[in-house]
């Protein structure tokens, strides 16, 4: 992009566009102000722990049960119609569902632990603040809309992220759903039977997935490629490939004050080398490696280790460099005697081309952003045309209480949302888009 240089007589054409963009943003967002705050007001305390100022809306537990009466209570006086579908996910419909090549739009409300309050709820409450600004324009014609969230999508409790999406579009197996356990033993079909909710029909939805004509995903800003530029929200291009790998250290417990250091077999060693390779190989190939989760046993101060299990979260642009970088740690690990499970693992995500290019053109030249984090959009681009809005977060900070957007940027997401699905509820819904054909994945 070219800026304005000394004596120009005006503002170029991408200067002029985003001015253009602006102005619209800002007669949207003046009218969706109010419905935004008070969502996000009502919201805001739901799952919030008191001393951490972090959420822990996990997957069927009582703060999730309270997400998902806001939602229905949201969707109902707005006169929605209803529904939570066979995998626990949630609609809200405007227009008959029946009629097919609906457009959707939301995200999940579900959070990490001691997670922020804009990753999720800011594509739900956006969404429905859209679906408000829509009807007062009267751009509600042609094709049925849908406000979705989705269950599960971090994996929080049940360890699979993106599981609601995941077994709707049978990515997902549903014995194995079922079973999955939670830290407390739980399975997943006992949590959903708890919280009122038939576990034994889950499993891929063909005649929902055929109702969709086109997924939008509206999120904050993982990162901050938005920071310092002129943009508020950018469009997503693609989400890199990742996956989960468990890796068991074993040793002998024994006392840490009689026994001799030469003497030892302790797994800490062996770990600490590996969260060293990781990083090192990480910064140096381009790609993300954390170990965020760790178990020793017996876990006791003055006891040397018998086993220290650790999970590695690793992502790169593209899937070579993700072999090559996982293959780089797991030769450290091995030498230090671990044993390596893969847990899970998804494929690069590239969004719809056409809708991207699309949506770049309706929000007057928004940017391309890849990201490393999954989302239910990479899930289900597997099998509709699917695209992501981003809005900026200032810090890039994620998954923490510390995650933030400002208002104003929230409320230009809002009003970039609003005139995204202006324009792709105008299409003639006998003509449904194209999907380009593409890798399942997601998470
Ligand atoms: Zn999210």
């Amino acid at each position: 992009m070219t800026g304005a240089r000394p004596g120009d007589a005006g503002p170029g054409p991408a200067e002029a566009a985003a001015q253009a963009a602006k102005q619209a943003a800002d007669e949207v967002a003046a009218e969706a102000a109010d419905d935004f705050r008070r969502m996000w007001r009502d919201l805001l305390p739901v799952g919030r722990n008191a001393a951490t100022g972090g959420y822990r809306r996990h997957a069927w537990t009582p703060a999730d049960a309270d997400c998902r009466a806001w939602f229905e209570r949201e969707a109902r006086d707005r006169g929605l119609w209803y529904e939570a579908d066979r995998n626990g996910n949630q609609w809200a419909w405007l227009g008959d569902p029946a009629d097919g090549n609906a457009v959707v739009t939301g995200s999940h409300l579900d959070s990490v632990p001691d997670g922020g309050a804009y990753d999720g709820p800011l594509g739900v409450v956006s969404a429905f603040a859209a679906v408000d600004a829509l009807r007062r324009r009267g751009a509600v014609a042609g094709r049925p809309l849908a406000v979705v969230n989705f269950t599960e999508e971090e994996g929080a409790r049940f360890g699979v992220a993106c599981l609601g999406s995941r077994l709707m579009t049978g990515v997902a197996d549903p014995a194995a759903a079922r079973a999955l356990t939670d830290s407390g033993g739980v399975t997943l079909a006992e949590a959903m039977e708890r919280a009122g909710h038939d576990p034994s029909a889950l499993g891929r939805d063909d005649e929902r997935l055929a109702r969709v004509g086109v997924f939008v995903e509206l999120h904050v800003e993982q990162g901050r490629r938005l920071a310092g530029t002129p943009h508020p929200v950018g469009v997503g291009s693609a989400i890199w490939p990742h996956g989960r790998w468990r890796l068991d250290f074993p040793g002998v417990a024994d006392h840490a004050g009689t026994t001799l250091m030469e003497d030892r077999r302790d797994p800490m060693p062996g770990y600490a080398a590996t969260v060293l390779a990781a990083r090192e190989s990480a910064t140096r190939m381009g790609g993300l490696a954390t170990f965020g989760r760790l178990r020793v046993a017996p876990n006791g101060t003055n006891a040397i280790a018998s086993l220290v299990t650790a999970w590695l979260d690793c992502r790169a642009p593209d899937a070579d460099t993700l072999e090559d970088l996982v293959a780089g740690i797991a030769a450290v690990a091995e030498a230090a005697g671990a044993e390596i499970t893969a847990e899970s693992g998804t494929p690069l995500v590239t969004f719809d081309r056409p809708l991207r290019v699309r949506l770049a053109r309706i929000l007057g030249g928004a940017p391309p952003l890849p990201t490393g984090a999954g989302h239910d959009a990479g899930v289900l681009a597997s099998a509709v045309p699917t695209a992501m809005l981003f809005v900026r977060n200032p810090t890039g900070v994620s998954h923490s209480p510390h995650e933030h957007a400002e208002e104003a940027d929230c409320l230009a997401g809002v009003s970039a949302l609003t005139r995204v699905l202006t324009d792709l509820l105008a299409d003639d819904p006998s003509e449904p888009a194209q999907c380009e054909p593409g890798p399942p994945g997601g998470s």
